[in-house]
């Protein structure tokens, strides 16, 4: 090991030097985990059925969490500033996502709706969908989840205002715990014009349908 050169103005960047980050459990401690788990479940991992099972799992990880490698702020870097004057809502709804609850790590699945009113530009919306796309393939819980996606827009866009409201069954609250199927929790996250200005808000709720709002993120 070296010993840290303190007069070096910019230390060389070796990833053994201090350890900053966690190290990321190989692909075979991974599968080793799962296996583990499977024992717990009170099966045998070593059964002809289950012998693929550890690597399958890891690599739907793969997939459900594809979101921790991905940039939601480069992704809206793109813009498109000839918008002739377009200063009316901007509306995407009905986009279905799919995460995991971060307390039991069990999937939520809904859909978002998300709307901006532009100030000067505008984001392709298939950037907003990936913007959606990375937040949930991570783990989540609803609230941040909403707030995340609103936040993100606001500071990148730097629109008159946003609105996200998002509309999903929880299986940890499905399937498990108080068995409780066709509940979904509604949340929302409003900024600028869509928090001050209750027409913008309405205008954006009778567009996305009026759903019930459950649980109401800031207004
Ligand atoms: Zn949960």
């Amino acid at each position: 090991m070296n010993s840290p050169d303190t007069t070096t103005a910019t230390p060389p960047r070796r990833v053994t030097d201090t350890a900053p980050a966690p190290r990321r459990p190989s692909q075979a401690e991974a599968e080793e985990a799962v296996r583990t788990l499977i024992r717990w479940a009170g099966d045998d991992p070593a059964r002809e059925g289950l012998l693929g099972t550890p690597e399958r799992v890891v690599r739907s990880y793969l997939e459900f969490f594809s979101g921790y490698d991905s940039d939601p702020v480069e992704i809206l870097q793109r813009t498109f500033e000839e918008i002739e004057g377009y200063d009316e809502m901007v509306v995407l709804r009905d986009i279905r996502f799919e995460s995991h609850c971060e307390h039991h790590m069990a999937p939520i699945i809904g859909r978002a709706h998300v709307a901006y009113l532009p100030s000067n530009r505008v984001v392709g919306i298939s950037k907003l969908a990936r913007v959606i796309d990375v937040y949930s393939k991570r783990l989540q819980i609803q609230e941040k989840l909403t707030a995340q996606i609103a936040n993100t827009i606001n500071e990148v866009l730097r629109p008159k205002g946003v609105g996200v409201v998002v509309d999903a069954s929880h299986q940890c609250m499905t399937t498990r715990g108080v068995h409780k199927p066709g509940t979904t929790m509604v949340t929302s996250h409003m900024l600028g014009h869509f928090r001050s200005d209750p027409k913008t808000r309405r205008e954006f709720m009778a567009i996305i349908g009026n759903p019930p709002l459950a649980h109401v993120g800031n207004f």
